[in-house]
């Protein structure tokens, strides 16, 4: 049976930088990951670019967090997104920064933020190993050590649980980390999609459209604005994708209590006003024209027969015989063509899941379990989620940064008091 100091379950963002952190403190790390190679969630970051943090303040990076932020003040305090910044570039990974502050490879290349890792953690001296924890072993209230999937047993005296969500399964993250978490005495906040595209009734005809430069506002059933932006959605065979609805997904999290509502500003650099001068000159111009074709001269065209339908109008009435009462209708549709949501996608398919081990049984500055000795939580395991921009790995780094020295200094504790 293999002994080690402590044992890192999970090699994603946040299980990595907790190995590094831990083995920094003097002590021996075992990295378990099922899969045979580090950090394939991590591939595929940022489109494969890696958002790898925010380049703001601890304050901004908190407000980005909509659910149990004041739980991480004191890690992202430790280790706020500069220290991100200088960490990776220590690492040999030159970043820049982007739109909205968010922090990229010079290389574009999230496999170099992974390639960078893996040199540092065999520097470093952790050892790694390809399996799948089945069990934590516990003793008297204290982790001894991790069972693999086929039985193999290894000794350690802390183990760091960063197995992730159960958000794209199919990189590893499936879970396991709640029901190793609950063996331990926590609890388990049910998992949820954030950051994760809708179903929407009417979308299908639409489907493969892209746009871009929209505005969409999202409102709750008392009609409350709930967000507001401006950029790229798509429409898919289900409903509305794309960043715009990732970013404004995190607000709708109620829909067992909520009616949401999508509503699509396809000229927002226009106000009514100017938009209904433009619609009077291209029904000028194209007056003896089906107004579908005159349409079509200012919307992509598969949108034309819904904004048609949705005014009450066919397509085939002479340009020059649309009453203002009609022309009033489809700019309204111009400007707020609505769908109303019906609720998220699988969590499978978020960006992150919501909901996972409540924070409250684990402390804020070293990550530590408050269930059972020698236990330590990181990353989006943990019932903490941010929006989009480089926060949620943000939380993974300073997550399992606080995890890891704090594993490092209970070990170096127990061997001083065995000493002793
Ligand atoms: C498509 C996509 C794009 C994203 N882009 C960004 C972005 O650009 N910026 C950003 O900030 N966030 C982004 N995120 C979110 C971010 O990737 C996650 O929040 C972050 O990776 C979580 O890190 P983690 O280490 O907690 O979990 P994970 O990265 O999921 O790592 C968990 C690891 O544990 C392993 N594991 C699980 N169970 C076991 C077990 N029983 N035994 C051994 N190993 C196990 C898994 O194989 C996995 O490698 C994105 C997410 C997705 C899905």
């Amino acid at each position: 049976m293999s002994s080690f100091d402590v044992i890192v379950i999970g090699g994603g963002a946040a299980g990595c930088m907790a190995a590094l952190s831990a083995a920094a403190s003097g002590v021996s790390v075992l990295l378990m990951e099922r899969n045979s190679k580090i950090g394939r969630k991590l591939y595929i970051t940022g489109k494969g670019r890696c958002n790898v943090t925010n380049r703001c303040s601890v304050q901004e990076c908190l407000s980005n967090i909509p659910h149990n932020a004041r739980f991480l003040t004191s890690a992202m305090t430790r280790f706020p997104p500069e220290e991100a910044v200088a960490f990776f570039e220590g690492l040999g990974v030159p970043l820049k920064t982007e739109r909205g502050s968010r922090v990229f490879p010079q290389s574009d290349r999230a496999a170099d933020v992974i390639d960078a890792l893996l040199r540092a953690l065999r520097k470093s001296r952790v050892e790694l190993v390809q399996d799948r924890a089945s069990a934590l072993e516990i003793q008297d209230g204290a982790v001894t050590g991790v069972t693999g999937e086929k039985g193999r047993h290894y000794a350690c005296r802390a183990v760091i649980l960063a197995t992730g969500g159960v958000s794209y399964p199919g990189t590893g993250s499936t879970g396991d980390g709640y029901a190793l978490a609950r063996s331990a005495g926590h609890t388990i906040q049910p998992p949820k999609g954030s950051l994760v595209p809708w179903e929407a009734a009417g979308c299908a005809e639409l489907q493969g459209l892209s746009l871009k430069n929209v505005e969409l506002t999202v409102r709750d059933s008392r009609k409350k604005v709930l967000f507001r932006e401006q950029g790229e959605l798509l429409f898919t065979h289900f409903g509305l994708s794309g960043p715009l609805v990732l970013s404004a997904s995190a607000h709708t999290r109620d829909f067992e209590k909520e009616r949401y509502t999508a509503v699509i500003d396809l000229k927002p650099a226009l106000d009514e006003e100017t938009l209904d001068r433009r619609l009077v000159r291209e029904l000028t111009e194209g007056a003896n024209r089906d107004l579908r074709h005159v349409v079509e001269t200012m919307e992509p065209r598969s949108l034309v027969p819904v904004l048609l339908e949705r005014a009450g109008l066919t397509g085939g009435e002479k340009a020059n015989a649309v009453t203002r009462a009609q022309r009033r209708s489809l700019l309204e549709g111009i400007k707020g063509l609505t769908f109303p949501i019906t609720g998220p996608r699988p969590v499978e398919e978020a960006i992150v899941t919501a909901g996972g081990v409540t924070v409250r049984e684990v402390s804020p500055g070293d990550m530590a379990s408050k269930k059972t000795r020698g236990l330590y939580l990181a990353g989006e395991l943990l019932d903490v989620d941010a929006y989009t921009g480089g926060f949620n790995l943000q939380i993974a780094w300073a997550t399992g940064r606080a995890a890891g020295l704090g594993a490092g200094a209970f070990c170096r504790e127990e061997r001083c008091a065995y000493e002793v």
